[in-house]
Protein backbone atom coordinates (compact mmCIF):
# COMPACT_ATOMS: atom_id res chain seq x y z
CA UNK A 1 0.00 0.00 0.00
CA UNK A 2 3.06 2.38 0.44
CA UNK A 3 3.88 4.70 -2.51
CA UNK A 4 0.00 5.52 -2.99
CA UNK A 5 -0.63 9.43 -2.98
CA UNK A 6 -4.13 10.36 -2.19
CA UNK A 7 -5.50 14.18 -2.61
CA UNK A 8 -7.75 14.84 -0.54
CA UNK A 9 -10.21 17.63 -1.05
CA UNK A 10 -12.57 18.22 1.50
CA UNK A 11 -16.22 21.13 1.23
CA UNK A 12 -14.30 24.18 3.03
CA UNK A 13 -16.68 24.16 6.31
CA UNK A 14 -15.94 22.88 9.30
CA UNK A 15 -18.08 19.45 9.86
CA UNK A 16 -16.17 18.46 6.17
CA UNK A 17 -12.62 19.57 6.72
CA UNK A 18 -12.28 18.17 10.67
CA UNK A 19 -13.34 14.39 9.24
CA UNK A 20 -11.73 14.96 6.22
CA UNK A 21 -8.29 15.65 8.05
CA UNK A 22 -9.05 12.27 10.55
CA UNK A 23 -9.14 10.42 6.95
CA UNK A 24 -5.28 11.49 5.65
CA UNK A 25 -4.17 10.67 9.52
CA UNK A 26 -6.27 7.24 8.59
CA UNK A 27 -4.32 6.92 5.18
CA UNK A 28 -0.97 7.91 6.16
CA UNK A 29 -1.02 5.72 9.14
CA UNK A 30 -1.69 2.70 6.16
CA UNK A 31 1.65 4.13 4.69
CA UNK A 32 0.26 6.33 2.26
CA UNK A 33 0.92 9.79 1.26
CA UNK A 34 -1.73 11.80 1.34
CA UNK A 35 -2.13 15.80 0.73
CA UNK A 36 -4.98 17.59 2.01
CA UNK A 37 -5.33 20.57 -0.35
CA UNK A 38 -7.92 23.55 0.91
CA UNK A 39 -7.64 27.33 1.06
CA UNK A 40 -4.93 29.04 2.54
CA UNK A 41 -7.09 30.06 5.68
CA UNK A 42 -8.35 26.40 6.11
CA UNK A 43 -4.96 25.71 5.52
CA UNK A 44 -3.70 27.60 8.43
CA UNK A 45 -6.69 26.08 11.15
CA UNK A 46 -5.43 23.11 10.36
CA UNK A 47 -1.85 23.38 9.84
CA UNK A 48 -1.60 22.81 14.21
CA UNK A 49 -3.11 19.30 13.67
CA UNK A 50 -1.24 18.65 10.30
CA UNK A 51 2.15 18.88 11.71
CA UNK A 52 1.29 17.25 14.74
CA UNK A 53 0.58 13.92 12.67
CA UNK A 54 4.18 14.91 10.75
CA UNK A 55 5.78 14.87 13.96
CA UNK A 56 3.96 11.40 14.97
CA UNK A 57 5.77 9.90 11.52
CA UNK A 58 2.56 10.72 9.18
CA UNK A 59 3.33 11.89 5.67
CA UNK A 60 0.27 13.91 5.85
CA UNK A 61 0.70 18.00 4.08
CA UNK A 62 -1.58 20.61 3.50
CA UNK A 63 -1.44 22.12 0.08
CA UNK A 64 -3.14 25.35 -0.86
CA UNK A 65 -5.10 26.41 -2.99
CA UNK A 66 -7.04 30.07 -3.93
CA UNK A 67 -10.41 30.60 -2.63
CA UNK A 68 -12.33 32.59 -5.71
CA UNK A 69 -14.82 34.42 -2.97
CA UNK A 70 -13.50 37.65 -4.05
CA UNK A 71 -14.56 37.45 -7.26
CA UNK A 72 -18.43 36.65 -6.54
CA UNK A 73 -18.29 39.23 -4.05
CA UNK A 74 -17.69 37.53 -0.56
CA UNK A 75 -14.84 39.52 1.66
CA UNK A 76 -11.26 38.85 1.53
CA UNK A 77 -10.55 35.69 3.60
CA UNK A 78 -14.01 34.83 3.78
CA UNK A 79 -12.66 30.71 2.86
CA UNK A 80 -15.16 28.63 5.18
CA UNK A 81 -18.56 28.19 5.07
CA UNK A 82 -18.52 29.85 9.36
CA UNK A 83 -17.62 33.21 8.14
CA UNK A 84 -20.37 33.78 5.64
CA UNK A 85 -23.81 35.23 6.65
CA UNK A 86 -26.97 34.00 4.68
CA UNK A 87 -26.64 36.48 2.29
CA UNK A 88 -23.39 35.32 0.65
CA UNK A 89 -24.61 31.91 1.18
CA UNK A 90 -25.29 31.51 -2.32
CA UNK A 91 -21.92 33.32 -3.94
CA UNK A 92 -20.00 30.95 -1.52
CA UNK A 93 -20.93 28.07 -3.06
CA UNK A 94 -20.56 29.41 -6.52
CA UNK A 95 -17.02 30.62 -5.31
CA UNK A 96 -16.65 26.34 -4.30
CA UNK A 97 -17.77 25.60 -7.48
CA UNK A 98 -14.89 27.76 -9.06
CA UNK A 99 -12.29 26.11 -7.00
CA UNK A 100 -12.19 23.81 -10.16
CA UNK A 101 -9.19 26.57 -12.26
CA UNK A 102 -6.69 26.80 -8.97
CA UNK A 103 -6.81 22.67 -8.06
CA UNK A 104 -6.42 22.27 -12.19
CA UNK A 105 -3.45 24.39 -11.91
CA UNK A 106 -2.36 22.62 -8.95
CA UNK A 107 -2.61 19.13 -10.19
CA UNK A 108 -0.90 20.19 -13.21
CA UNK A 109 1.97 21.33 -10.65
CA UNK A 110 2.44 18.07 -9.57
CA UNK A 111 5.97 15.81 -10.95
CA UNK A 112 3.09 12.97 -10.76
CA UNK A 113 0.23 11.84 -11.15
CA UNK A 114 -1.85 11.25 -7.86
CA UNK A 115 -3.34 7.61 -7.61
CA UNK A 116 -6.52 8.96 -6.10
CA UNK A 117 -8.34 11.99 -5.45
CA UNK A 118 -10.93 11.71 -2.58
CA UNK A 119 -13.58 14.40 -2.71
CA UNK A 120 -16.41 15.68 -0.62
CA UNK A 121 -19.69 14.90 -1.89
CA UNK A 122 -20.49 18.94 -1.89
CA UNK A 123 -17.31 19.27 -4.27
CA UNK A 124 -18.75 17.33 -7.64
CA UNK A 125 -16.92 20.23 -9.59
CA UNK A 126 -13.79 17.78 -9.12
CA UNK A 127 -15.47 14.87 -11.64
CA UNK A 128 -14.29 16.54 -14.46
CA UNK A 129 -10.91 17.48 -13.43
CA UNK A 130 -10.33 13.82 -12.53
CA UNK A 131 -11.62 12.19 -15.59
CA UNK A 132 -9.39 15.12 -17.42
CA UNK A 133 -6.16 13.35 -15.94
CA UNK A 134 -7.01 10.06 -15.47
CA UNK A 135 -7.37 10.21 -11.56
CA UNK A 136 -9.10 7.58 -9.75
CA UNK A 137 -12.12 9.87 -7.58
CA UNK A 138 -14.04 8.59 -4.31
CA UNK A 139 -16.63 10.74 -2.76
CA UNK A 140 -16.83 10.98 0.74
CA UNK A 141 -20.22 11.43 2.50
CA UNK A 142 -20.46 13.35 6.17
CA UNK A 143 -23.98 13.07 7.03
CA UNK A 144 -25.13 9.68 8.21
CA UNK A 145 -25.85 6.59 6.11
CA UNK A 146 -29.53 7.23 7.60
CA UNK A 147 -30.23 10.62 5.99
CA UNK A 148 -28.43 9.87 2.67
CA UNK A 149 -30.65 6.81 2.51
CA UNK A 150 -33.95 8.64 3.78
CA UNK A 151 -33.11 11.43 1.44
CA UNK A 152 -32.51 9.34 -1.69
CA UNK A 153 -35.70 7.49 -1.21
CA UNK A 154 -37.84 10.29 -0.65
CA UNK A 155 -36.28 11.51 -4.11
CA UNK A 156 -36.73 8.62 -6.34
CA UNK A 157 -40.11 8.24 -4.63
CA UNK A 158 -41.58 11.22 -5.30
CA UNK A 159 -42.53 12.53 -1.96
CA UNK A 160 -40.70 15.40 -2.12
CA UNK A 161 -42.73 16.05 -5.63
CA UNK A 162 -46.25 15.25 -3.81
CA UNK A 163 -45.91 16.95 -0.51
CA UNK A 164 -48.28 20.31 -0.35
CA UNK A 165 -45.79 22.22 1.76
CA UNK A 166 -42.89 21.47 3.64
CA UNK A 167 -44.71 20.58 6.95
CA UNK A 168 -47.03 17.92 5.51
CA UNK A 169 -46.03 14.89 6.89
CA UNK A 170 -44.92 12.08 5.78
CA UNK A 171 -43.45 8.06 6.05
CA UNK A 172 -40.08 7.49 4.43
CA UNK A 173 -40.06 4.70 2.07
CA UNK A 174 -38.71 1.43 1.82
CA UNK A 175 -36.82 2.09 4.54
CA UNK A 176 -35.33 -0.36 7.32
CA UNK A 177 -37.33 2.05 10.17
CA UNK A 178 -39.86 3.52 10.91
CA UNK A 179 -39.37 6.98 9.98
CA UNK A 180 -41.44 10.03 10.16
CA UNK A 181 -41.03 13.66 9.14
CA UNK A 182 -41.98 17.01 6.45
CA UNK A 183 -39.55 17.97 4.10
CA UNK A 184 -38.17 20.57 6.46
CA UNK A 185 -36.71 18.12 8.39
CA UNK A 186 -35.61 15.57 5.79
CA UNK A 187 -34.08 18.10 3.64
CA UNK A 188 -30.90 18.00 1.36
CA UNK A 189 -28.12 20.14 1.75
CA UNK A 190 -28.64 21.59 -1.88
CA UNK A 191 -32.04 21.59 -1.96
CA UNK A 192 -33.17 25.04 -1.91
CA UNK A 193 -34.27 27.60 -4.60
CA UNK A 194 -31.29 27.92 -6.66
CA UNK A 195 -29.09 25.69 -5.60
CA UNK A 196 -30.84 22.97 -8.08
CA UNK A 197 -28.33 22.67 -10.60
CA UNK A 198 -25.35 21.98 -7.07
CA UNK A 199 -27.78 19.38 -6.26
CA UNK A 200 -27.84 17.84 -10.12
CA UNK A 201 -23.91 17.83 -9.79
CA UNK A 202 -23.81 16.13 -6.60
CA UNK A 203 -25.69 13.68 -7.92
CA UNK A 204 -24.45 13.21 -11.23
CA UNK A 205 -20.65 12.98 -9.48
CA UNK A 206 -21.34 10.82 -7.32
CA UNK A 207 -23.09 8.09 -9.79
CA UNK A 208 -19.87 8.44 -11.81
CA UNK A 209 -17.73 8.18 -8.55
CA UNK A 210 -15.18 4.99 -8.34
CA UNK A 211 -16.51 4.69 -4.85
CA UNK A 212 -18.27 6.12 -1.71
CA UNK A 213 -16.81 6.60 1.64
CA UNK A 214 -19.25 7.21 4.44
CA UNK A 215 -17.79 8.36 7.68
CA UNK A 216 -20.12 6.14 9.71
CA UNK A 217 -19.67 2.07 11.55
CA UNK A 218 -21.50 -1.01 10.63
CA UNK A 219 -22.83 -1.80 14.53
CA UNK A 220 -24.91 1.53 14.14
CA UNK A 221 -25.53 2.28 10.69
CA UNK A 222 -24.72 -1.18 8.60
CA UNK A 223 -27.87 -1.44 7.30
CA UNK A 224 -28.52 1.91 5.88
CA UNK A 225 -24.97 1.38 4.28
CA UNK A 226 -25.59 -1.54 2.49
CA UNK A 227 -29.10 -0.41 1.21
CA UNK A 228 -27.91 3.14 0.18
CA UNK A 229 -24.65 1.59 -1.61
CA UNK A 230 -27.15 -0.62 -3.53
CA UNK A 231 -29.57 1.93 -4.06
CA UNK A 232 -26.33 3.65 -5.97
CA UNK A 233 -24.83 0.76 -7.15
CA UNK A 234 -21.52 1.99 -6.36
CA UNK A 235 -18.72 0.64 -4.10
CA UNK A 236 -19.28 1.95 -0.31
CA UNK A 237 -17.16 1.55 2.21
CA UNK A 238 -18.03 2.81 6.14
CA UNK A 239 -15.05 3.99 7.33
CA UNK A 240 -15.57 5.85 10.59
CA UNK A 241 -16.09 7.16 13.03
CA UNK A 242 -13.19 9.05 11.73
CA UNK A 243 -13.33 11.20 15.51
CA UNK A 244 -12.43 7.91 17.14
CA UNK A 245 -8.89 8.25 15.64
CA UNK A 246 -6.02 10.39 16.91
CA UNK A 247 -7.13 10.68 20.35
CA UNK A 248 -4.10 10.05 22.35
CA UNK A 249 -2.68 13.19 21.16
CA UNK A 250 -3.87 15.89 23.18
CA UNK A 251 -3.01 18.86 21.12
CA UNK A 252 -4.67 17.62 17.62
CA UNK A 253 -7.64 17.09 19.81
CA UNK A 254 -7.62 20.27 21.27
CA UNK A 255 -6.93 22.10 17.59
CA UNK A 256 -9.37 19.95 15.64
CA UNK A 257 -10.34 22.35 13.28
CA UNK A 258 -8.95 25.67 14.24
CA UNK A 259 -7.54 27.09 17.12
CA UNK A 260 -9.80 26.82 20.43
CA UNK A 261 -10.79 30.74 21.63
CA UNK A 262 -9.97 29.25 25.71
CA UNK A 263 -6.89 27.68 27.03
CA UNK A 264 -7.91 23.83 26.55
CA UNK A 265 -5.80 23.77 29.69
CA UNK A 266 -8.05 26.02 31.87
CA UNK A 267 -11.09 23.79 30.90
CA UNK A 268 -9.76 20.78 32.20
CA UNK A 269 -9.18 21.84 35.00
CA UNK A 270 -12.18 23.24 35.31
CA UNK A 271 -13.93 19.91 34.85
CA UNK A 272 -11.34 18.24 36.97
CA UNK A 273 -12.58 19.66 39.55
CA UNK A 274 -16.57 18.44 38.76
CA UNK A 275 -18.01 14.83 39.38
CA UNK A 276 -17.86 12.32 37.09
CA UNK A 277 -20.73 12.86 34.37
CA UNK A 278 -21.98 15.46 36.51
CA UNK A 279 -21.58 18.51 33.99
CA UNK A 280 -23.79 19.07 30.83
CA UNK A 281 -21.74 20.42 27.80
CA UNK A 282 -23.43 22.86 25.19
CA UNK A 283 -22.49 23.08 21.80
CA UNK A 284 -24.26 24.32 18.51
CA UNK A 285 -21.55 23.27 16.41
CA UNK A 286 -19.76 25.56 13.68
CA UNK A 287 -22.93 27.08 11.65
CA UNK A 288 -26.15 27.02 13.56
CA UNK A 289 -26.52 30.72 15.47
CA UNK A 290 -29.90 30.42 17.93
CA UNK A 291 -31.50 33.75 18.03
CA UNK A 292 -31.20 36.08 21.23
CA UNK A 293 -34.65 35.45 22.41
CA UNK A 294 -34.11 31.43 21.83
CA UNK A 295 -30.74 31.75 23.52
CA UNK A 296 -32.28 33.23 26.62
CA UNK A 297 -34.85 30.79 26.83
CA UNK A 298 -32.12 27.88 26.97
CA UNK A 299 -29.76 30.08 29.59
CA UNK A 300 -32.86 30.02 31.88
CA UNK A 301 -33.36 26.57 31.64
CA UNK A 302 -30.02 26.21 32.51
CA UNK A 303 -29.73 28.34 35.56
CA UNK A 304 -33.20 26.39 36.97
CA UNK A 305 -31.17 23.10 36.52
CA UNK A 306 -28.92 24.09 38.72
CA UNK A 307 -26.60 21.82 37.38
CA UNK A 308 -22.87 22.02 36.19
CA UNK A 309 -22.50 22.95 32.51
CA UNK A 310 -19.96 23.92 29.76
CA UNK A 311 -21.20 26.52 27.09
CA UNK A 312 -19.53 27.57 23.61
CA UNK A 313 -21.57 30.37 23.07
CA UNK A 314 -20.24 31.71 19.45
CA UNK A 315 -23.02 34.34 19.32
CA UNK A 316 -21.24 35.97 22.33
CA UNK A 317 -19.12 37.32 19.10
CA UNK A 318 -21.59 37.42 16.68
CA UNK A 319 -24.37 39.17 17.92
CA UNK A 320 -24.92 42.43 19.51
CA UNK A 321 -28.56 41.15 21.15
CA UNK A 322 -26.88 38.48 23.39
CA UNK A 323 -23.81 40.86 24.52
CA UNK A 324 -26.38 43.15 25.85
CA UNK A 325 -28.01 40.49 27.56
CA UNK A 326 -24.62 38.87 28.31
CA UNK A 327 -24.00 42.19 30.22
CA UNK A 328 -27.38 42.16 32.29
CA UNK A 329 -25.29 39.27 34.28
CA UNK A 330 -26.02 35.56 33.38
CA UNK A 331 -22.45 34.71 33.43
CA UNK A 332 -22.44 35.98 36.71
CA UNK A 333 -24.89 34.30 38.56
CA UNK A 334 -23.78 30.98 37.55
CA UNK A 335 -20.12 31.54 37.99
CA UNK A 336 -19.98 28.95 40.50
CA UNK A 337 -20.73 25.89 37.85
CA UNK A 338 -21.34 27.55 34.58
CA UNK A 339 -18.36 28.29 32.04
CA UNK A 340 -18.19 30.45 28.60
CA UNK A 341 -16.63 29.70 25.68
CA UNK A 342 -16.96 32.52 23.51
CA UNK A 343 -16.00 31.04 19.83
CA UNK A 344 -13.98 28.04 18.95
CA UNK A 345 -14.35 25.31 21.75
CA UNK A 346 -12.23 22.13 22.32
CA UNK A 347 -14.91 19.90 21.77
CA UNK A 348 -13.83 16.70 22.06
CA UNK A 349 -10.86 17.15 25.16
CA UNK A 350 -14.49 18.48 26.61
CA UNK A 351 -16.44 15.52 25.53
CA UNK A 352 -13.63 12.73 26.80
CA UNK A 353 -13.18 13.93 30.26
CA UNK A 354 -15.09 11.95 32.75
CA UNK A 355 -16.77 14.73 34.59
CA UNK A 356 -18.87 15.36 31.21
CA UNK A 357 -22.31 13.23 31.43
CA UNK A 358 -24.65 14.97 28.71
CA UNK A 359 -24.27 16.61 25.62
CA UNK A 360 -26.89 19.41 24.52
CA UNK A 361 -26.03 18.91 20.91
CA UNK A 362 -27.54 20.16 17.74
CA UNK A 363 -26.83 16.89 16.32
CA UNK A 364 -24.37 17.45 13.10
CA UNK A 365 -23.09 14.55 12.14
CA UNK A 366 -19.59 14.73 13.46
CA UNK A 367 -20.96 16.26 16.95
CA UNK A 368 -23.31 12.53 17.12
CA UNK A 369 -20.49 10.54 16.34
CA UNK A 370 -18.11 12.71 18.95
CA UNK A 371 -20.84 12.04 21.33
CA UNK A 372 -20.99 8.50 20.25
CA UNK A 373 -17.68 7.63 20.58
CA UNK A 374 -17.58 9.46 23.79
CA UNK A 375 -20.60 7.46 25.28
CA UNK A 376 -22.25 10.76 26.42
CA UNK A 377 -25.71 10.50 26.29
CA UNK A 378 -27.15 13.36 24.00
CA UNK A 379 -30.05 15.72 24.73
CA UNK A 380 -30.97 16.99 20.86
CA UNK A 381 -30.93 20.14 19.61
CA UNK A 382 -31.54 19.92 15.77
CA UNK A 383 -31.50 22.97 13.81
CA UNK A 384 -31.59 21.86 9.76
CA UNK A 385 -30.88 19.51 7.52
CA UNK A 386 -29.33 15.95 8.61
CA UNK A 387 -29.61 17.29 11.88
CA UNK A 388 -33.03 15.89 12.47
CA UNK A 389 -31.77 12.43 11.09
CA UNK A 390 -29.19 12.44 13.23
CA UNK A 391 -31.41 13.13 16.34
CA UNK A 392 -34.07 10.49 14.90
CA UNK A 393 -30.59 7.62 15.08
CA UNK A 394 -29.95 8.91 18.50
CA UNK A 395 -33.35 8.89 19.87
CA UNK A 396 -35.18 6.51 18.25
CA UNK A 397 -32.83 4.33 16.65
CA UNK A 398 -29.63 3.98 19.38
CA UNK A 399 -31.55 4.76 22.44
CA UNK A 400 -28.98 7.35 23.96
CA UNK A 401 -30.71 10.43 22.80
CA UNK A 402 -33.69 12.85 24.53
CA UNK A 403 -35.30 15.07 22.80
CA UNK A 404 -35.27 19.09 23.51
CA UNK A 405 -38.34 19.36 21.78
CA UNK A 406 -37.63 21.29 18.92
CA UNK A 407 -39.94 20.12 16.08
CA UNK A 408 -38.71 22.00 12.88
CA UNK A 409 -35.98 24.43 11.78
CA UNK A 410 -36.81 27.87 13.36
CA UNK A 411 -36.85 29.29 9.16
CA UNK A 412 -40.17 26.77 8.80
CA UNK A 413 -41.80 28.13 12.15
CA UNK A 414 -45.62 30.00 11.79
CA UNK A 415 -44.69 33.67 12.38
CA UNK A 416 -46.59 33.77 15.70
CA UNK A 417 -44.01 31.28 16.77
CA UNK A 418 -41.60 34.21 17.33
CA UNK A 419 -38.98 31.75 16.47
CA UNK A 420 -38.85 30.08 20.01
CA UNK A 421 -39.47 26.13 20.26
CA UNK A 422 -38.29 25.39 23.61
CA UNK A 423 -38.73 27.37 26.55
CA UNK A 424 -36.52 27.60 29.89
CA UNK A 425 -39.23 25.37 31.73
CA UNK A 426 -38.91 23.03 29.00
CA UNK A 427 -35.31 22.99 28.76
CA UNK A 428 -34.81 22.53 32.86
CA UNK A 429 -37.42 19.38 32.45
CA UNK A 430 -35.20 18.31 29.53
CA UNK A 431 -32.19 18.76 31.80
CA UNK A 432 -33.25 16.84 34.38
CA UNK A 433 -34.82 14.35 32.28
CA UNK A 434 -31.20 13.83 30.98
CA UNK A 435 -29.32 14.05 33.89
CA UNK A 436 -30.83 13.04 37.03
CA UNK A 437 -29.98 10.39 38.20
CA UNK A 438 -32.25 6.88 37.76
CA UNK A 439 -32.85 3.67 36.12
CA UNK A 440 -33.61 5.45 32.89
CA UNK A 441 -30.31 7.46 33.20
CA UNK A 442 -28.60 4.16 33.68
CA UNK A 443 -29.83 2.41 31.07
CA UNK A 444 -28.97 5.05 28.66
CA UNK A 445 -25.57 5.74 29.89
CA UNK A 446 -24.56 1.58 29.94
CA UNK A 447 -26.03 1.79 26.29
CA UNK A 448 -24.20 5.04 25.15
CA UNK A 449 -20.65 2.38 27.04
CA UNK A 450 -21.73 -0.05 24.68
CA UNK A 451 -22.20 1.97 21.91
CA UNK A 452 -18.93 3.88 22.22
CA UNK A 453 -16.95 0.58 22.66
CA UNK A 454 -18.15 -0.75 19.46
CA UNK A 455 -17.28 2.15 17.78
CA UNK A 456 -13.71 2.25 19.06
CA UNK A 457 -13.37 -1.63 18.50
CA UNK A 458 -14.68 -0.65 15.04
CA UNK A 459 -11.80 1.64 13.73
CA UNK A 460 -9.16 -0.86 15.64
CA UNK A 461 -7.32 -3.72 13.83
CA UNK A 462 -9.86 -6.51 13.15
CA UNK A 463 -12.92 -3.83 13.34
CA UNK A 464 -15.42 -3.31 10.51
CA UNK A 465 -14.33 -0.04 9.96
CA UNK A 466 -10.03 -0.58 9.85
CA UNK A 467 -11.17 -3.82 7.45
CA UNK A 468 -13.61 -1.32 4.73
CA UNK A 469 -10.60 1.19 4.55
CA UNK A 470 -7.70 -1.73 3.62
CA UNK A 471 -10.56 -2.92 1.12
CA UNK A 472 -10.91 0.67 -0.23
CA UNK A 473 -7.18 1.23 -0.47
CA UNK A 474 -6.58 -2.36 -2.06
CA UNK A 475 -9.70 -0.74 -4.68
CA UNK A 476 -7.07 2.32 -5.05
CA UNK A 477 -4.04 0.18 -5.88
CA UNK A 478 -5.73 -2.10 -8.38
CA UNK A 479 -7.34 1.18 -10.23
CA UNK A 480 -3.64 3.04 -10.13
CA UNK A 481 -2.37 -0.47 -11.35
CA UNK A 482 -4.49 -0.52 -14.41
CA UNK A 483 -3.91 3.03 -15.34
N1 LIG B 1 -16.35 21.92 16.75
C1 LIG B 1 -15.33 22.23 17.64
N2 LIG B 1 -15.48 23.32 18.44
C2 LIG B 1 -16.58 24.11 18.41
C3 LIG B 1 -17.62 23.78 17.50
C4 LIG B 1 -17.47 22.67 16.69
O1 LIG B 1 -14.30 21.55 17.69
O2 LIG B 1 -16.66 25.07 19.17
C5 LIG B 1 -16.17 20.77 15.85
C6 LIG B 1 -17.00 19.57 16.27
O3 LIG B 1 -16.27 18.80 17.19
C7 LIG B 1 -17.26 18.87 14.93
C8 LIG B 1 -17.28 20.01 13.92
O4 LIG B 1 -16.64 21.11 14.56
O5 LIG B 1 -16.19 18.00 14.65
C9 LIG B 1 -18.67 20.45 13.51
O6 LIG B 1 -19.23 19.50 12.68
P1 LIG B 1 -20.75 19.03 12.86
O7 LIG B 1 -21.01 18.07 11.77
O8 LIG B 1 -20.97 18.54 14.24
O9 LIG B 1 -21.62 20.33 12.73
P2 LIG B 1 -21.62 21.60 11.74
O10 LIG B 1 -20.70 22.60 12.32
O11 LIG B 1 -21.19 21.12 10.38
O12 LIG B 1 -23.04 22.05 11.79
Amino acid sequence: MSGLHFLLVPLVAQGHIIPMVDLARLLAARGARVTVVTTPVNAARNSAVVGSARRAGLDVELAEIAFPGPELGLPEGAENLDMVDEEHDLAFFQAVWKMDAPLEEYVRSLPRRPDCLVADACNPWTAALCARHGIPRLVLHCPSAYFLLATHNLSTHGVYGRVADELETFEVPDFPVRAVGNKATFRGFFQWPHKESFQRDVAEAEATADGLLINTFRDIEGVFVDRYAAALGRKTWAIGPTCASGLDDADAKAGRGNRADVDADLVVSWLDARPPSSVLYISFGSIAHLAAKELIQLAGGLEASRRPFVWAIKEARSDADVQAWLAEGFENRVKDRGLLIRGWAPLVTILSHAAVGGFLTHCGWNATLEAIVHGVPALTWPNFSDQFSSERLLVDVLNIGVRSGVKVPAMSLPEEAEGVQVTSAEVEKAVAELMDEGPARTARRARAREIAAKAKAAMEEGGSSYADLTDMIHHVAELSRKN
